[in-house]
């Protein structure tokens, strides 16, 4: 199981994160080609900014009507066969799936990709049980393959290169080593059809849940997620509470902009509606269909007036994206299910129970991600709000020793940018003293206690003229590395890497 995380292991785990240079090239490589394809897309749609509107006005209204829209969607789905269940918490979650495989007695589940089922931790659960489970999303298939975590909503293996999956699969699979990715797609593609056809339960997450029409909808890439609710003879859906939306209708608008901003495509390949259990006559389709709706800490956010804002969330892994903290430590750092900005604003309600309340404090708050998120949701003021919610002790932050001595600067900080005679006078002198040592403006090194900084990305000259892109380390940037995102903007701080255009990933 997780453990729970804490602010002294976020501390630890980011500053390894951010001294792996491999890991930095992978992240930078993967997240640059992938922004460049989202701003060509997004930026060929004359629509985009209107359907992005028009989404966030239904899930406005999804859920400002949510009690209403949950008894209607129960309401259809049992008319067309499926079991509802009511989750309290993961843990409810967990055990309704559990019996529901023991009462079977399933030996083998297959799973699509979903947060909400890594949010309860599942699998761990069913193997307990005795059951087998197998992702079928590559990336998924390829960070269980490696005992991990997915590092990215979408993208779970995005801290891997196709070298490390081809090494991975040769002695995880006994498959002849290939770095090309299609080769590698055809090895995992045929384990996974054996797999397919000898599941006697399918697990699958949900998009969206239609009210009106009583659907579940999963929007894919991979022809997984079809497989994984047509084949086995039970199937269970995970969902939060906030995936229902009013109306089969309203789907037209989320399919404008969901593939654009996560993956940079027009439209994914597969969008699937399951649309109850078997008919007579039909040759696919389960027997049992389980849906489970999660409330899991999300009716705390419900309640807070900020926070229920993040109940928006498509989980379009696009805030990731753009964010200068995961591009520079990756998703395993944060120590939550959901890693990145939106990781940063939900793990303290649904995760951790009040807990990872130092994850609102990891951000620069540049806003990069309120930006480009497609519900338009404004993390950066949800992030202050938890911040005051922390200092205001109603979500634990367990500091470490060194964030006294942080507090401390800060303070005596503040005191400085309180007298600004001051700090213009000791501003200059700083100036004078150090531009021997500066390069094009820039410090390469500052001496104790900031060194910190200097470590990872050169120092402006007080009061000096550096004409390079912010804090870039040494050298410029080269456009299509870091890539600057649809919101046209570049990460401050960035080390000049000039190998990370190179690496490909082996999926999407
Ligand atoms: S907060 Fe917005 S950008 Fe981030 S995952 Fe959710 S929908 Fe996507």
């Amino acid at each position: 199981m997780m453990r729970p995380p804490e602010a002294e292991s976020f501390f630890a785990d980011s500053r390894k994160a951010v001294g792996d240079t491999d890991l930095r090239r992978k992240l930078e490589g993967a997240v640059g080609r992938h922004l460049e394809q989202v701003e060509i897309v997004a930026g060929a749609f004359p629509q985009y900014e209107q359907e992005k509107v028009a989404a966030r006005r239904i899930k406005e209204e999804a859920i400002s009507r949510l009690p209403e829209l949950l008894e209607q969607l129960r309401r259809n789905l049992e008319a067309k066969g499926a079991r509802v269940f009511f989750a309290g918490d993961a843990a409810e979650a967990r055990n309704y799936i559990v019996d529901l495989g023991r009462k079977n007695a399933v030996k083998l589940a297959v799973k699509g990709k979903s947060m909400a089922t890594e949010e309860i931790e599942l699998n761990h659960a069913l193997q307990g049980a005795g059951i087998e489970v197998v992702e079928t999303d590559l990336g998924e298939y390829i960070v269980q393959l490696r005992g991990e975590r997915p590092s990215h909503i979408i993208t779970p293996a995005i801290h891997l290169s196709k070298e490390d999956v081809g090494k991975l699969f040769e002695q995880k699979l006994a498959a002849p080593y290939t770095n090309v990715p299609e080769e590698l797609t055809v090895v995992a593609r045929a384990r996974l059809r054996e797999k397919f056809l000898a599941a006697d339960m399918g697990v699958v997450g949900a998009n969206f849940a239609v009210a009106e029409t009583g659907s579940i909808v999963l929007v894919e890439n991979e022809g997984n997620g079809r497989l994984t609710t047509s084949l086995p003879e039970v199937v269970v859906a995970v969902m939060g509470i906030e995936k229902v939306i009013p109306r089969a209708s309203d789907l037209s608008h989320f399919m404008e902009i969901l593939g654009r901003t996560a993956t940079g495509q027009k439209l994914t390949t597969y969008v699937n509606f399951v649309n109850g259990v078997r008919r007579a006559g039909e040759l696919d389709g389960p027997r049992e269909l389980h849906v489970v709706i999660l409330d899991n800490g999300r009716s705390q956010m419900l309640a807070d007036p900020v926070l229920r804002e993040a109940l928006y969330c498509l989980r379009c892994g696009a805030c990731l994206n753009v964010c200068p903290v995961f591009r520079r430590i990756g998703g395993h750092a944060y120590g939550t299910t959901y890693p990145g900005p939106i990781g940063s604003i939900i793990s303290p309600s649904l995760v951790h129970e009040g807990q990872a309340g130092h994850l609102a404090f990891a951000s620069t708050l540049c806003g990069a991600c309120k930006d480009i998120c497609p519900v338009k949701i404004d993390i950066p003021r949800i992030l202050l709000h938890l911040r005051w919610r922390a200092t205001e002790g109603d979500i634990a932050v367990k500091w470490p020793q060194a964030a006294h001595r942080v507090r401390t600067g800060a303070k005596l900080t503040a005191r400085l940018f309180a007298a600004p005679s001051l700090m213009r006078a000791l501003s200059r002198a700083a100036s004078v003293l150090l531009r021997p040592f500066a390069r094009d403006g820039y410090l390469s090194w500052l001496p104790p206690p900031f060194n910190g900084w200097t470590q990872s990305r050169d120092f402006p000259l007080f009061g000096g003229t550096g004409n390079r892109v912010a804090g870039a380390k040494s050298a410029p940037v080269e456009a299509g590395n870091t890539g600057s995102g649809p919101t046209g903007s570049r990460d401050a701080g960035q080390r000049h890497d000039p190998e990370a255009h190179e690496t490909e990933q082996a999926h999407q």
